[in-house]
Formats: structure tokens, C-alpha cells, sequence
């Protein structure tokens, strides 16, 4: 048998319910059995998935597997990207927000996820850049989004999705309309919005589903869902009444496809960059790196 092949293996371990050992040692055994000797990493706070990739995923690494929530993920990318990383990322979700985890299809078994990564095809699929931060799979800002970031861990953990619907309701009561300008290059929305999200995935807050046959991770193309303000509960129910029936090209929601936009905010409101705070600004600079990530899954 010829060296080992060499995993690097970053763990968040408060992402969402935390995995017993044994879990741990199935994983690497899965490695293992298919040739990899496996090196792990443990994050402590957030920026530490980021910088221990950067520090450890050197020539001598043959791929790189984080294990977390969609934020570890977020993570792992922009230290990969960082060091100009070019061979495969391993997703494990182990944490409660897994919604991009969803959109791929991954097991939520970590076993069964390690399998898939091992028995799994690197595809390029592409990486969202806002204000100069990585993103996988969405920036939002308004309704449901606020709450990835301001749900403390400990909630989070206990209620997974039902903590972002709890607080998406209570929003719908009390949220104030954000203005905004976006400009994707061929066309200027403007208005008040309830929610703006940037994103390349099937599913978003846990609650939504954006599956309409026609989204494509790699198509170097995000999309933008736009939520107008509804003036009254009339038209706030016809507006989650297009949600639900997948009607994008309505008075209140609109989905649009983008290469990059400029998204014009005088409020400053903060972003959610895959469920991370991502600090607001008048000006926010949106762009697809496409093919950006090279996920083996
Ligand atoms: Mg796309």
C-alpha cells in the first residue's frame, strides 16, 4: 500500500448538536479506509475554520473536510480561497443550519456525509463575494435573515429550523421595511423592502424553497429574491401566496438572476453572509466568482 493521502479536517464544535467521539472516529476510520490519514482541527471561536485552513492546508494536504454548520463551511471556503487552494472541500454538516448542506443533497448522518465525500465527484460550483467577504449561499438582509445571526447558539441548537420560523413570524409584525436601490447592472429595483437576499441555493432560512427547476449552483449566476413591503395583511398574504407558488415575477416578490449588482442602503443595514453577521453598508458591492469552489460531494 502506497502513503497515505493526507485529509485536513476542521470541526466546529458548537455548530448545532455536538457529535459524540465515536462519531469523530467514524469518520476518520471512513477516511482511513479509503487511504487517508486524517488531521484535526478544532475551532474555538468564530475566524478560527478560516485561519486554520490558511495555517494547515499546505502542499502536503490532499483535501480539505470541515465539519459544522453552513457557517463553518463559509469559513473553510475563504481561508481556502485565501491561500489560492485549488483541490477539493468535504462538507460534514453537523450543525442546525444546514441549508445549503439541503440545496447539495448531503446526509445529515456524518458517517454517511464522510462516505459520500470519499465515493464523491469535485464539482465547481460558484462563490458569492460581498463587500470583499466570502459567501457560499446567501446575503440577506431583512426577514429571516436577521435571525441566523442574532439566534443565540444555544437556541439554535435546541429549535434548528423552528427558531428561524419563530422569529421570521414575529418579524412580520414588527419589522421595519428597508430602503433600498439595487442595481444589477440591467435593471434598478428600488423601494421598501422586507427582504433582499443574494443568493445560490434551494433553500433559504430553512423555510423557503426556491426550487423552481431552474437554479444551477455552477451557472456563474446568483440570484436575487426581493420582498416588497406589503402595505396591508391583503397583500402580505398574496406576497407569501407567490412565495409559496414559486411566482417570482410579481408586484412584491421578484427573483432575478445576477452576475453582480450594486445594492444601494442608506440605512446601513448589517447583511447575514450564510448566517454570519456581515457589517452593513451604504454601498454594497455584489459579484459571482464563478466555478469558485471545487466541493466534492
Ligand atoms: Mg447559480
Amino acid at each position: 500500500m502506497g502513503a497515505f493521502k493526507r485529509i485536513f479536517m476542521v470541526i466546529n464544535p458548537n455548530a448545532g448538536v455536538k457529535k459524540k467521539v465515536n462519531t469523530l472516529c467514524d469518520i476518520v476510520n471512513v477516511f482511513a479506509d479509503h487511504g487517508y490519514e486524517t488531521i484535526v482541527s478544532y475551532t474555538r471561536k468564530s475566524g478560527d475554520a478560516a485561519a486554520l485552513v490558511e495555517e494547515h492546508a499546505d502542499d502536503q494536504i490532499d483535501m480539505i473536510v470541515c465539519m459544522g454548520g453552513d457557517g463553518t463551511l463559509n469559513e473553510a471556503l475563504s481561508g481556502a480561497r485565501k491561500i489560492g487552494w485549488k483541490k477539493p472541500v468535504g462538507y460534514i454538516p453537523a450543525g442546525s443550519t444546514n441549508d445549503f448542506a439541503a440545496s447539495l443533497g448531503l446526509p445529515s448522518e456524518p458517517k454517511e456525509a464522510a462516505e459520500q465525500i470519499m465515493e464523491g465527484t469535485p464539482r465547481r460550483l460558484d462563490l458569492g463575494i460581498f463587500n470583499g467577504r466570502t459567501f457560499v449561499y446567501t446575503a440577506s438582509c431583512g426577514l429571516f435573515t436577521r435571525t441566523s445571526y442574532e439566534t443565540p447558539q444555544k437556541f439554535k441548537n435546541r429549535l434548528g429550523h423552528l427558531a428561524y420560523i419563530l422569529e421570521g413570524v414575529k418579524d412580520l409584525t414588527q419589522f421595519t421595511p428597508i430602503y433600498m436601490k439595487i442595481d444589477t447592472g440591467e435593471e434598478i429595483y428600488e423601494g421598501e423592502f422586507i427582504l433582499t437576499a443574494v443568493c445560490n441555493t434551494f433553500s433559504l432560512g430553512g423555510v423557503m424553497s426556491l426550487d423552481n427547476g431552474e437554479i444551477d449552483l455552477g451557472d456563474g449566476l446568483y440570484e436575487i429574491l426581493m420582498i416588497r413591503q406589503p402595505k396591508d395583511i391583503i397583500q402580505m398574504n398574496e406576497a407569501v401566496k407567490a412565495l409559496y407558488e414559486q411566482n417570482f415575477d410579481h408586484d412584491l416578490v421578484n427573483l432575478v438572476k445576477v452576475r453582480k449588482a450594486k445594492i444601494i442602503c442608506p440605512s446601513k443595514e448589517d447583511w447575514s453572509l450564510d448566517g454570519e453577521r456581515g457589517e452593513g453598508q451604504e454601498i454594497n458591492e455584489f459579484e459571482v466568482v464563478s466555478g469558485g469552489m471545487k466541493l466534492i460531494y
